[in-house]
């Protein structure tokens, strides 16, 4: 083969491959949950089909203020369910229920479902016991070792692993950094990266930022070569204006949409690059080490009260003297 033929070639292979993606629909309104959440009869669980083999779940933030977003990808022999949310409770959350009625059928039986989670956070596995005792659904470690066991990683966090579903490949690339169990999908068939909470219109919550810039760089290193439609991540916690909501807020006014896309990953490692280790404000999303600006609070609490007791000492002085 000449080199001009293997060129065109590449380019026809390459074209084909953007122009597989199926195509789908983020024209939703997300239920916002409510300042009396009493006083409202939102649903628990909002469907959304973003094509017909790729549904969306939002967990309203009345139901739990996380409001989680949980993803159902359908292949032609199995079925991946992506999270389970903050609510373990069936009543409350017919999780399991919404998401079985989802699965088509195959020979008279519900296709397999396999239920994964981006990291091990009580807010994306709550839900995992409504799963545990029905046929045909296998549920993934959540503990590290589960993980790399699981999707077979010998050299953990290098190393891509690749989900079968039947004429839809998942791969599922490591993300240590938020968590040490994190993970982001990659879905052939719709271009888009599932990234939990390592990528998300909110707080970017730090554990280690060493291993989170890596995590960028690897991502972005898969990614070179793939289409990219949308970033989805496991929450929103930023209103249209780019201004953060209260942490534990059940009321989500004028939310921002769901999507990322690629400048905002690309951006991320020199974000961490000049971060300060405290916070760090970007349009759509906020670097924040939650412990560091805990022990920050309470150095600076030790401080003022270390203070105070000196002036009081001071003072008792100075009366003592009159
Ligand atoms: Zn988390
Ligand atoms: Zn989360």
């Amino acid at each position: 083969m000449t080199t001009g033929l293997a060129a065109s070639t590449f380019l026809l292979t390459a074209t084909l491959a953007w122009s597989q993606q199926v195509a789908g629909s983020l024209d939703v309104h997300w239920n916002e949950g409510a300042s009396d959440c009493g006083a409202t009869s939102q649903e628990a669980l909002q469907v959304h089909q973003y094509e017909p083999q790729t549904f969306i779940l939002r967990q309203s933030p009345c139901a739990d203020f996380e409001a989680n977003f949980i993803y159902l990808l359908i292949g032609s022999n199995k079925a991946l369910l992506i999270d389970t949310g903050a609510v373990a409770d069936p009543k409350t959350m017919p999780l399991a229920k919404t998401v079985l009625e989802l699965l088509p059928e195959r020979e008279g039986k519900k296709l397999p479902l396999l239920v994964a989670h981006t990291h091990r956070h009580l807010d994306h596995r709550a839900g995992d016991p409504q799963f545990a005792s029905l046929p045909s659904v296998e549920v993934v470690p959540f503990d590290l070792e589960g993980v790399r066991a699981f999707f077979g990683f010998a050299n953990w966090p290098n190393g891509i692993a690749h989900l079968d579903l039947g004429d839809r490949t998942v791969d599922v690339i490591p993300t240590p950094g938020h968590n040490p169990t994190h993970v982001a999908f990659y879905d052939g068939r719709t271009g888009i990266l599932f990234s939990g909470d390592f990528l998300l219109p909110g707080r970017l919550l730090i554990d280690d930022a060493v291993a989170y810039r890596e995590s960028a760089l690897r991502v972005i290193d898969f990614l070179q070569t793939r289409p990219l439609t949308h970033i989805l991540g496991g929450h929103i916690e930023l209103n249209a204006a780019g201004r953060a909501y209260r942490f534990g807020s059940r009321y989500h006014p004028d939310e921002r949409r769901l999507e990322l896309e690629r400048d905002d990953l690309t951006a991320l490692p020199a974000a961490f690059e000049r971060f300060n280790g405290f916070y760090a404000r970007y349009p759509n999303y906020i670097l924040t080490n939650p412990i560091r600006n805990l022990l920050a609070l309470v150095f600076i609490a030790v401080a003022v009260l270390i203070f105070i007791l000196w002036g009081v000492r001071r003072l008792l002085r100075r009366r003592r003297r009159v």
